[in-house]
């Protein structure tokens, strides 16, 4: 079954143009790569995904089959809590901090539960094992301000206890390595990894390196650049050919007045 499908999406933000005719089908349980250079678009299709306002698609679609029914619903003007509660979750490549939101209380809040109130609950039984799941301390995070003060590390770590909460159908994980340093990356990998089996949960992952990878098992990897799909196959031979010969080998899939603002981008 097609998950997600988007067909020849064309988004732009503040009149820039920055998705350039992009198509990709994710079918459920499969796991997706995708990297690029810096700029190429891939935070900006996450985001356009989501929903997020001020992306504006101006031609093309994105459907996602998540609801009651396996036929695919188109999200192009659908908001971002309705996409949520379809099944997409999102760990953002630069979390969010939210002064005044105790960590606790927006991993319920992605799991559809109430806040925590001491009369109702009292030992807190959301949050508290998801955090244990993601490696932290829920007795020195749960009632800490979301995001305030944490390391890159716990950052990552409490994206991913909320999008465990939320139990999706699709998670996209924009850079999930970037800031992290090797021990957690690998518990977190570990973590996102078993969560994918067990669920048969899609998953999108934006990364510029294959740490993670042999955790994830990814079906298929995309290039993307000049915010297009220039290239997909197998994941470790993309990689290893990125790793020995950077990006300049895709370049030539550009369309000639994308490549050009690419290698601009690039300094080539
Ligand atoms: P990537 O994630 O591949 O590094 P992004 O999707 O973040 O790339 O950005 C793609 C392009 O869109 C970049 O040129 C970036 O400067 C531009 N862009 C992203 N967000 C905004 C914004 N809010 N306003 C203007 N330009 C933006
Ligand atoms: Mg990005």
């Amino acid at each position: 079954m097609n998950l997600l499908e988007i067909k020849d999406l064309h988004v732009e933000i503040e009149g820039k143009k920055v998705l350039n005719g992009l198509n990709l089908t994710i079918k459920q349980g499969e796991v997706h790569v995708i990297m690029g250079p810096n700029g190429s678009g891939k935070s900006t299709l996450t985001m356009s995904i989501l929903g997020y306002p001020g992306y504006n698609i101006t031609n093309g679609s994105i459907t996602f089959a998540g609801g009651a029914t396996s036929a695919g619903i188109e999200l192009n003007s659908m908001p971002i809590y309705e996409r949520a509660r379809l099944g997409i979750s999102i760990a953002y490549q630069t979390p969010p901090e939210i002064r005044g939101v105790k960590l606790r209380d927006i991993i319920r809040i992605a799991g559809n539960h109430p806040l925590w109130h001491p009369e109702n609950e009292p030992e807190e039984t959301i949050a508290t094992p998801l955090l244990k799941k993601v490696g932290l301390n829920p007795e020195q995070f749960r009632d800490r301000d979301v995001g305030v003060g944490f390391s890159g590390g716990e950052r990552k770590r409490a994206e991913i206890a909320q999008i465990f909460a939320a139990t999706p159908k699709l998670m996209i994980l924009d850079e999930p390595d970037a800031g992290v340093d090797i021990d957690s990356l690998k518990t977190i990998a570990i973590d996102l990894g078993e969560y994918i089996q067990e669920h048969d949960c899609a998953c999108l992952i934006i990364t510029h390196y294959r740490h993670i990878l042999p955790y994830l098992k990814p079906d298929i990897a995309h290039v993307m650049c000049g915010g297009k799909i220039l290239k997909s196959g197998n994941p470790f031979e993309i990689f290893t050919k990125i790793e020995e010969k950077g990006y300049c080998e895709y370049l030539g899939l550009c369309p000639p007045g994308i490549r050009d603002e690419v290698e601009r981008g690039m300094k080539i």
